[in-house]
């Protein structure tokens, strides 16, 4: 069941509006946006027809919801290395002995359809109106399932989150042996059989709920796919107009694999298999050398930056001025927990000005307000998203400002002091999906219940799958001495 849309005009106010004009935000001071249906239909100040109702919103932001090109959709484990590492250590490739035994999932798949929609919420909870969900494969038999997705389908109408799903699948990975060398196995077959499904999926679910949900393909990462499966992917989303994602320039690691196997940089390689389009998302491109930019840019794919997981090991992209400044198209993701893209931009705006190293002038507030709205909106190739003015789509975040200390500037402000938590109140396809910080349909403290008992569960199961299989204390540090009472 979608949440119901109110019938007539709706007439928004706040101290401040972000509204656009021919191809730019602008700020409108005490402004008003009526919204009507699944569209705004005004944006500016005297709105000379009748409404249904008024909403003000006092000392607070409206802006255009937040599109997340690589959205947060399970209980996110990079957070559990965050202080516990090598990966290949600490249970993020899988041990030789584990594939032996034959992964498993390590939930069930009500605990999973329950992390989607747990997701979800969380993701409307942080003003996110667009999201193109990422999960981790570490703790998967394999890929993600069609089940998985038919329920993550369900979970995003029933919030009414707008969504381009699609099962996550590969034809390999890697392996950790007992040395602890890193190796890689493939099997074809089960990645092209995941492309099908995928694919089924698609036909299937794309354009539901009002065109609500739309679908995707979603190649895992460069080094855990054969060529054929890129190929077959990138032909499969051209037939079938699709964004198709892959994580992409991620890691040394990554490089390294892919430089082994085909002589080629990452871009290079997909260069060559003609995996680059207008089509073509590709978290995280930070790990890119010589014409990799180039070549993604001129094959008319997308980045997809992700400051804040990035930041977490120590990672930064080299930058993200520069890469405007050539002509990539870039548009922002959160990737990890919390799936804050206020946090995201703010990490982002001060990574940029350490990274291109002549203070303020690196980057500005709106360079990735710009990213987080209208740069993922044309990444999908949708001018109708990420910008508020009559004709476009009604999905806006509220943003409360009146805990904060303000800046002449709403936008410099957003940078400086909330957080998403600070989101009140959002609306999608024009539907009223929170406020107040509520989402009506969904029990915010019975749910972080439930999934903490699932995270605390996998947890528990981690010295399965890694090296050596030490217990759950060693694979996870302690940050200072630890007492617990006997018994
Ligand atoms: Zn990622």
């Amino acid at each position: 069941m979608i949440p119901p849309r109110e019938s007539g005009p709706t007439l928004l106010t706040a101290r401040w509006l972000i509204g656009h004009d021919k191809g730019r935000h602008q700020i409108l001071e005490r402004g008003q946006i009526v919204i009507d249906g699944d569209r705004v239909v005004f944006v500016g100040y005297d709105f000379p027809g009748e409404v249904a109702r008024r909403m003000d919103f006092g000392e607070a932001v409206i802006a255009p919801g937040f599109v997340d090109l690589d959205a947060l959709s399970d209980l996110d484990t990079t957070i559990l290395g965050f202080d516990n590492g090598p990966a290949a250590k600490k249970g993020r490739v899988w041990p030789r002995s584990y594939i032996e035994r034959g992964p498993y999932e390590m939930y069930s798949a009500e605990e999973l359809a329950f992390q989607k929609r747990f997701a979800f919420a969380q993701l409307i909870r942080n003003g996110i109106t667009t999201a193109l969900p990422i999960a981790s494969l570490f703790y998967r038999e394999w890929g993600e399932t069609v089940a998985e997705f038919e329920a993550a389908a369900s979970a995003a109408e029933a919030l009414g989150l707008r969504v381009y799903l699609g099962p996550a699948f590969r034809s390999g990975g890697q392996v950790v042996e007992a040395d602890g060398s890193i190796g890689t196995v493939f099997d074809e077959p089960r990645g092209l059989q995941g492309l099908d499904d995928a694919i089924a999926f698609c036909r299937r679910h794309e354009g539901r709920a009002g065109g609500l949900v739309r679908t995707m393909l979603a190649p895992d990462r460069i080094e855990t796919c054969t060529p054929e499966l890129l190929r077959r992917s990138a032909a499969a989303a051209a037939e079938l107009d699709v964004p198709i994602r892959l994580h992409c320039c991620q890691s040394t690691t990554e490089l390294a694999i892919v430089r082994r196997l085909h002589e080629r940089t990452p871009p290079e390689w997909l260069r060559d298999l003609d995996f680059l389009s207008e089509r073509a998302l590709l978290p995280h491109a930070a790990h890119v050398s010589g014409d990799d930019l180039a070549i993604i840019r001129d094959g008319g794919a997308a980045v997809v930056h992700c400051p804040l997981v990035a930041a977490r090991h120590g990672g930064a992209v080299r930058s993200f001025t520069s890469y405007k400044a050539m002509g990539q198209r870039i548009g922002l993701g959160t990737d990890t927990w919390p799936p804050d893209m206020i946090l995201n931009m703010q990490l982002g705006v001060m990574l940029c000005r350490v990274v291109e190293d002549r203070g303020i002038e690196g980057c500005r507030s709106e360079d990735y307000f710009d990213a987080a709205t209208i740069g993922g909106a044309d990444a999908l190739r949708r001018p109708d998203l990420g910008r508020l003015e009559p004709g476009a789509k009604a999905d806006i975040a509220v943003i409360d400002l009146s805990r904060t200390l303000q800046t002449p500037d709403p936008i410099q402000s957003l940078m400086t002091g909330p957080t998403g938590r600070d989101v009140t109140t959002v609306f999608i396809d024009g539907r009223m999906v929170m406020h107040e910080g509520r989402i009506p349909v969904f029990d915010e403290s019975r749910a972080f219940a439930r999934a903490q008992a699932q995270f605390d569960g996998v947890i528990a199961r981690y010295p399965e799958r890694t090296l050596g299989h030490p217990p759950v204390e060693q694979i996870f540090s302690s940050s200072y001495p630890r007492l617990a009472r006997d018994g």
